[in-house]
């Protein structure tokens, strides 16, 4: 990683007045932090809920984020609050901000937090006795796992229709079914049972790479519809959180249209 680059493209960044709304003042590298925080402000029911729902209860995050929330409509806001209760002690260290979006929604109180929750019905088919089993579990995004197509561009609606593909399991990845008491072929898939009211999109830009024996960044194109309609819900696209750089680091800024001026941002 090269620190110095990444602090000074920071710095520079938290300088541009750029925008109607102000910047978070953070110690160290936490922009996978801020980038999210910027977004769950700038998603008015969710501000609204942490203000309405904010419990006296020390076990959640909804005071620091109501104080958070508070401070940024006034001025540049400090993160310090947060970045205790979340207990992040390195804060030179790079994490990742889907692991911080999760990890803030599940310590915000359910009521606030609900906005953001889905839920799945996973499905299994035995191919011999059609015995069949379902499970529910709830989500905060759905991963979508984007495909190294050779500079070509990924495109997320497609993703979104592999995801809720169905597919077959034989082989080495035989299921296990309880009625014929034997690992059998078998169809899986997952469809939605619940829509959450603010559905999130996680792409998975890394894949193996069998030569170097590591991970590496897709860096490929891709293409984010404006409008998704997912059984009988339409989503209106208003915040995208993005990572530069490659998996040992980088920078994390995120673009996002105002629910009061309509204006798309970058913060
Ligand atoms: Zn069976």
């Amino acid at each position: 990683m090269n620190y110095d680059l990444v602090e000074m493209f920071r710095e520079k960044l938290d300088s541009f007045t750029i925008s109607d709304y102000y910047g978070l003042n953070s110690p160290g590298l936490t922009c996978y932090l801020n980038s999210v925080l910027q977004v769950l402000f700038m998603t008015e029911d969710f501000r609204e809920a942490v203000k309405r729902c904010c419990s006296k209860d020390s076990t959640t995050i909804d005071p620091q984020l109501e104080r958070l929330f508070g401070d940024l409509q006034r001025s540049m806001a400090k993160t310090h609050d947060v970045i205790n209760k979340l207990g992040i002690t390195n804060v030179y260290e790079q994490r990742d901000a889907a692991e911080y979006f999760e990890r803030i929604l599940c310590w915000t109180s359910p009521e606030a937090a609900k906005i953001f929750k889905g839920e799945l019905n996973h499905k299994t088919e035995c191919l011999k006795c059609k015995d069949r089993n379902d499970s529910r579990s709830s989500f905060w995004f759905l991963p979508l796992v984007v495909e190294d197509l050779l500079c070509q561009t990924y495109s997320v609606e497609d993703g979104l229709k592999a995801f809720f593909k169905g597919k077959k399991v034989c082989g080495d990845n035989k299921m296990f079914c309880n009625r014929c008491n034997k690992k059998r072929n078998a169809d899986f898939g997952c469809e939605i049972t619940h829509n959450p009211e603010i559905l999130t999109l996680l792409l998975k830009r890394f894949s193996f790479d069998y030569k170097c024996r590591c991970y590496v960044k897709l860096h490929c194109n891709v293409d984010v519809p404006q409008t998704l309609h997912i059984k009988n819900c339409k989503y209106d696209l208003y915040a995208i959180v993005n990572h530069f750089g490659n998996l040992t680091g980088g920078h994390y800024t995120a673009h996002i249209k105002s629910f009061e001026t309509h204006v798309v941002s970058l913060q």
